[in-house]
C-alpha cells in the first residue's frame, strides 16, 4: 500500500497537471486552477479516511474539518455578526472534526467500501451538491470541483493497487485488488448502501448540461491538445 506521502505527492502532482491542461484549454479561469487543485488532492487522501488510527488520518479530519468550517463561515460573511460567524464555524469544524471522523471511525474497515469506484462517485456528487447548495458556486464550476475530487481518488486507488505489485520481486501481494473495484465485492450489504447513498446524493446535484458539453466534447481535448506545446519559441509568451 502506498503510503501517505505518497499519495499526497502523486494526488498534488496529477491534479494540478489536469487542472492546469484545463487552464490551458480555457475550461476554467485562473482563480479555479488552485481550488481545482487543493481538492484534486484532498479527493486522493479520501480512500484512506477508513484506516482510523492513523495521524495521518486524523489530521486530515482536522484540515477538512477547518476548511469546511471556513468555507460556511466566508459564504455566510454577508449575513451574519461576528459572534454569529465564530459560532458556526465552530459547528462546522466540529461536525467534521468530531461527528464524521466518529462515525467513519465507528462504521468502516480499511480497505473496504471506501476503496472503491462507488465510493469515489459518491464523493463526487456529494462535493458537487455541497458547492452548489451550501458554498453558491456555479453548476459548472461545482460539478468541476467534484469531477477532481473523484479523479484524486481514482488517483488513490491505481495507487494503491500499483503498490500490490512488487515490481522488483515480481511477487503479487494479498492486497491486490483491494483497492481498484467498482464496489466492496466481501461485504455487498455495505456496497447496497454506499450506491444507495450515492444514488440519494445524485437528487441533490445541479443540473450537469453544462459540465457535460464541455467535458463530452471533442473540441475540449482538441483544445487541450493544440495548447500543449509552444507555437513558436517556447517561453516567448
Ligand atoms: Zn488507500
Amino acid at each position: 500500500m502506498a503510503n501517505f506521502n505518497t499519495h499526497l505527492t502523486v494526488a498534488a502532482v496529477a491534479s494540478g497537471a489536469l487542472a492546469t491542461a484545463f487552464l490551458g484549454a480555457q475550461i476554467v479561469k485562473p482563480q479555479d486552477v488552485v481550488i481545482l487543485s487543493l481538492v484534486g488532492t484532498m479527493g486522493g487522501m479520501l480512500p484512506d479516511i477508513d484506516s482510523d488510527k492513523s495521524i495521518p488520518v486524523k489530521l486530515m479530519f482536522s484540515t477538512l474539518a477547518i476548511i469546511f468550517g471556513f468555507m460556511v463561515m466566508f459564504v455566510k460573511a454577508p449575513h451574519f455578526s461576528i459572534i454569529e460567524l465564530w459560532i458556526i464555524w465552530i459547528i462546522g469544524y466540529a461536525l467534521v472534526r468530531h461527528v464524521a471522523f466518529e462515525v467513519f471511525k465507528n462504521l468502516t474497515v480499511h480497505r473496504g467500501i471506501f476503496h472503491s469506484i462507488i465510493a469515489g462517485l459518491f464523493f463526487w456528487f456529494f462535493t458537487t451538491a455541497l458547492c452548489y447548495h451550501i458554498f453558491d458556486f456555479t453548476k459548472f464550476l461545482s460539478w468541476t470541483i467534484g469531477f477532481f475530487v473523484f479523479f484524486g481518488f481514482i488517483v488513490h486507488l491505481c495507487l494503491d493497487e500499483l503498490y500490490s505489485v512488487d515490481l522488483l520481486n515480481r511477487r503479487i501481494k494479498r492486497s491486490l485488488g483491494t483497492a481498484l473495484k467498482t464496489h466492496d465485492y466481501s461485504n455487498l450489504k455495505t456496497s447496497g448502501y454506499m450506491a444507495g447513498a450515492t444514488l440519494l446524493i445524485f437528487i441533490f446535484t445541479p443540473s450537469s448540461d453544462g459540465f457535460e458539453r464541455v467535458f463530452f466534447s471533442s473540441k475540449t481535448y482538441i483544445n487541450i491538445w493544440n495548447n500543449l506545446l509552444p507555437h513558436g519559441i517556447w517561453f516567448s509568451g
